[in-house]
């Protein structure tokens, strides 16, 4: 090998070959097990056919979520021994809040336990502050939020662009948000605030351009609303800018981050996601009265506003977590496990997303089931499939999530997708091969998927999901 051939490998190789790689190694191990298929048949029975009611120790790779699930840095294991445990003003809150300052530009932040908690507190602030205006667009809202929103009466529109409705196409950036529709919504007078998802992750995880935010923000200051950006996948949505947009390519992650949290005016954040955190979230903002405002119900429902719900240790490890996810090297193997599972799966002929997102790989389920009508839940009946044939469980989004009942009958929303989330620095290159060969089996064999009907579902709209009981039809 030349000199040039080995130089080109040492700085590039890894990346441009197309190989997954992950840039750690690992220092602690958890053992994970396959009970035999009889056993985990029974144990979708026990669970009510719904796979979040599985236990985790029935499940040999689990690909629910990447909330939560991703292992801690060395590093991060260190600062929770830092943890200051003080009742108000201890270090660890000082630590979070420098942190989040450095990494996303914001002067005032709120801690609190998790990222719903956030989208709560903010969400139907803005409401209050706007009434009558009761409208929420988004470029696609995420499960949790539009509940919060609809709970308290306002209206979440979802504004995709019409590219990212194509499952089919390698469109860079089907997280936009359509500005057209965005422009007649705004001019019905009715918006509340707006919302961006970063990454979006309801419509495939796929990242929002920085033209579709400058836009987004020029038409929020045209219209004097809010631009709100639910920011829990930052870090992620900045590498695909920089991987994807030819202006981004010699930017720096930091500096793509530090730009897109210029045009916000509210944050909210999921810690779970890329703040590489087992718990945690807040809200950020540069509005003082905001702040002062929402730092009340914070006392009331979270914690003091100097932990918000947490332990100073899990604000000492999201602190660091915020710092090192935007270490490129990081970005680079999170990216490249996605993109590489997604190219797996598509070789094993299943109908994934195009392109991948950031993390977590798609599966367009009504091309994969075109047998079973939308109302026995075909995404989560390929959900529990899987988990029967390979032990391998992903999440169903799909019609039990998003369908909704109206006076006309009831409304299916535009996806029935699987979602194969990855956790962050958790699983290697060979568990991915092992779940992109089981889910080609499962997929070559449509018609052995039985549909499903609801046995009970819990009274709150839009989040049966989770918690309903099933049974095959
Ligand atoms: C996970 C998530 C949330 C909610 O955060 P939790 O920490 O799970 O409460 C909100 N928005 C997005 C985009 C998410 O992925």
């Amino acid at each position: 090998m030349d000199k040039i051939t080995v130089h080109h490998i040492c700085f590039w190789g890894v990346y441009y070959l197309d190989l997954p790689i992950e840039y750690y190694r690992i220092k602690m191990i958890e053992k994970i097990g396959l009970p035999p298929r009889e056993e985990r048949y029974n144990r979708l029975v026990d669970a009510g056919w719904n796979v979040f009611r599985l236990r985790s120790r029935d499940v040999f790779i689990d690909l629910l979520t990447d909330s939560g699930t991703g292992a801690m840095s060395k590093d991060q294991w260190a600062s929770l021994m830092m943890g200051d445990e003080s009742y108000a003003g201890a270090d660890s809150w000082y630590r979070f809040k420098e942190a989040v300052e450095n990494v996303l530009g914001f002067p005032f932040v709120l801690p609190v336990h998790q990222g719903r908690a956030a989208e709560r507190i903010l969400y139907t602030t803005l409401l209050d502050i706007s009434k009558p205006a009761d409208i929420v667009p988004a470029n696609t809202h995420f499960d949790t939020g539009k509940a919060v929103i609809e709970f308290y009466g306002g209206k979440p529109f979802d504004l995709p662009v019409r590219e990212a409705l194509d499952y089919k196409t390698n469109y860079p950036f089907k997280g936009d948000i359509d500005l057209e529709e965005l422009e007649n919504t705004l001019s019905t007078g009715n918006v509340s605030f707006i919302l961006l998802v970063l990454t979006n992750n309801t419509m495939g995880g796929h990242p929002v351009s920085p033209e579709n935010i400058r836009e987004t923000r020029k038409l929020a200051s045209d219209y004097d609303v809010p631009l709100v950006m639910d920011i829990s996948r930052f870090a992620e949505n900045a590498f695909l800018v920089k991987e994807r947009h030819p202006s981004y390519r010699d930017k720096s992650v930091r500096d793509i981050v530090r730009e897109t949290m210029s045009y916000a005016d509210h944050v909210i954040m999921s810690a779970k996601k890329d703040g590489l955190a087992n718990i945690g979230g807040f809200i950020a903002t540069r509005s003082e009265e905001l702040y002062n405002r929402m730092s009340g119900r914070v006392v009331l429902e979270e914690g003091y506003v100097t932990y918000g719900g947490l332990a100073g240790r899990d604000l000492d490890a999201i602190a660091t977590g915020l710092r090192e996810v935007i270490d490129e090297d990081y970005l680079k193997s999170r990216v490249s496990q996605t993109r590489y599972l997604h190219k797996r799966l598509a070789e094993e002929g299943v109908a994934v997303v195009h392109p991948y997102g950031g993390h977590a790989v798609y599966v367009d389920v009504l091309e994969t089931l075109p047998h079973l009508p939308r109302e026995q839940f075909p995404a989560d009946a390929l959900a529990v499939h899987l988990y029967l044939e390979s032990g391998v469980r992903g999440v169903g989004l799909g019609a039990l999530a998003f369908a909704r009942e109206t006076e006309e009958g009831v409304v299916y929303p535009e996806n029935e997708f699987l979602r194969l989330a990855i956790p962050r620095r958790v699983y290697t290159v060979s568990h991915l091969d092992y779940v992109a060969k089981s889910l080609g089996y499962v997929a070559s064999r449509p018609r052995e998927v039985k549909g499903l009907r609801i046995v009970w579902e819990p009274p709150i709209r839009g989040i049966r999901h989770f918690l309903a009981r099933l049974e095959p039809v």
